[in-house]
């Protein structure tokens, strides 16, 4: 297993997956991502494990997606791909489509259904693509000086890949994440209902891993047919359609940034990001 992401199991039942790197603040590359599945499904498939915890190393939680990657279709061709869409190595927006089917949007939705309680562990800054590691996470504990992002729209698309926006607060909370670019602070998210706890950062850690383990006294199965449960309950509202709608809204803000710009991403509204978005 990669580096990038460490397994721990802090406790009976307990695996604890850990963001492993910090000096680019957990910025996401697509070996880290892989890196990261293997992980979710490590702890998936032990039926030992009871509740998986989603921790970060350093001072924040994850910058987003790692703008320096230069081959990302490269990077991809070295795993063995999880979802059936194809393409990669196909030009223009076939393989962009496809890049971001894969390793954004697949992933973090093949994340929150992993069947069983998932809780995201969070410090520091989460900033756009770090948005899609905690928000399919069950439940989200947030040191108090966390602090969330979605900075996309700067960039000429409508928002993360996994646009889960509308699910995660109210429809008008999320319009003004996304205009703005406005920070949203640990008590924001809590009031608003992003996160569960806020608690200090010295007993970040230690909180979480006791509510892990006070969920890992109830039967597995039971656990399994809660979270199922919840989400048949989003599901139900629309919430794969919505989604997916997005998602295409999504590819073609990429489409026509490639069009009029030559780049992924708009110059424009974001300079310092001219390769992927
Ligand atoms: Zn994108």
């Amino acid at each position: 297993m990669s580096d990038h992401v460490l397994y721990e199991t802090p406790a009976p039942h307990v695996a604890r997956l850990v963001l492993n790197r910090p000096s680019s603040r957990n910025a996401q590359d697509t070996h880290f991502l892989y890196a990261l599945n293997e992980a979710f499904d490590r702890a998936a498939q032990d039926d030992e494990i009871k509740v998986i915890i989603l921790a970060a190393a350093g001072p924040h939680f994850s910058s987003g997606h790692d703008l320096r990657e230069s081959d990302g279709v490269a990077a991809l061709k070295s795993h063995r791909t999880v979802g059936t869409w194809c393409g990669f190595g196909c030009a223009g927006s076939e393989a962009q489509m496809a890049r971001e089917k894969e390793i954004y949007i697949g992933f973090s939705e093949r994340w929150r259904n992993v069947p069983k309680p998932t809780i995201a562990e969070v410090q520091g800054k989460v900033i756009a693509g770090g948005l899609m590691l905690i928000w399919p996470c069950d439940i989200i504990v947030a040191a108090e000086d966390a602090a969330f992002m979605d900075n996309t729209v700067g960039m000429g698309v409508n928002g993360v890949e996994f646009f889960a926006h509308p699910w995660e607060m109210s429809a008008r909370k999320a319009k003004e994440m996304l205009f703005t670019s406005d920070w949203i602070d640990a008590q924001q998210a809590l009031k608003i209902g992003m996160v569960n706890h806020v608690v200090p950062n010295a007993e970040l850690s230690s909180f979480t891993l006791a509510l892990a383990e006070r969920i890992a006294k109830k039967p597995r199965f039971a656990l399994k047919l809660a979270k199922e449960s919840v989400n048949a309950a989003q599901d139900a509202q629309g919430r794969v359609g919505a989604m997916n709608a997005a998602f295409a809204l999504h590819q073609l803000g990429h489409s026509h940034n490639m069009i009029v710009y030559g780049t992924l991403v708009d110059p424009t509204g974001f300079p310092a990001a001219v390769k992927r978005g």
